[in-house]
């Protein structure tokens, strides 16, 4: 088992291997590994770096929803919480877009403390993605589109962590003023 910086650093290479290739959605098609760092720095910040099965776990989010990447792999490389902690934030991708979005609003006050933190973070790093500078009218639906449905599932995430929800507030505000 790792631990610590070796545990981080073995997590954010393997996330980078998995999603290599792979655009993000917004800010000009970014490299998808910006979003997975974005995610486990704020993760990383909020909780002062004393998590590192946590920060871990945010390089790895997406891991099992996007990428040929098992559970299993991931409990025997980094054990069985980051696994866990993944498995609870991953979306089932064979249900449609506006069922999985319910689905999320629905479980978000059942989830652990932890993938409560995940589940803002990354809501915080897709808010951010979809504010550049001038934004289309299909953008900017997307975008109030999105702030409703991140709010929606972010009220049953609240009250882990005060970093994060404060840096939340202050991402829709953000996004608001770009409306
Ligand atoms: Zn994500």
């Amino acid at each position: 088992m790792l631990f610590g910086l070796r545990l981080v650093s073995e997590a954010a290479d393997l996330a980078a291997r998995r999603h290599n290739g792979m655009a993000r959605k917004g800010r000009g098609s970014e490299p998808y590994i910006n979003h997975l760092a974005e995610v486990a720095n704020l993760l990383s910040a909020a909780t002062d770096g004393v998590d590192a099965e946590l920060v871990a776990a945010g390089w790895l989010h997406d891991t099992v929803e996007d990428t040929p990447t098992t559970r299993k792999e991931l409990a025997a490389r980094f054990g069985a919480r980051v696994a866990a902690l993944v498995v609870e934030v991953t979306d089932d991708m064979t249900l449609p877009k506006t069922e999985r979005r319910q689905k999320q609003v629905v479980d978000a006050p059942h989830k652990s403390p932890s993938a409560k933190l995940i589940k803002i973070a990354d809501k915080i790093s897709n808010i951010r993605a979809r504010i550049p500078g001038d934004l289309t009218p299909e953008e900017r639906d997307d975008l109030v589109d999105y702030v409703a449905f991140a709010e929606s599932v972010v009220a049953g995430c609240r009250g882990v962590n005060a970093i994060l929800d404060r840096e939340f507030d202050d991402t829709v505000k953000l996004a608001r003023s770009a409306l």
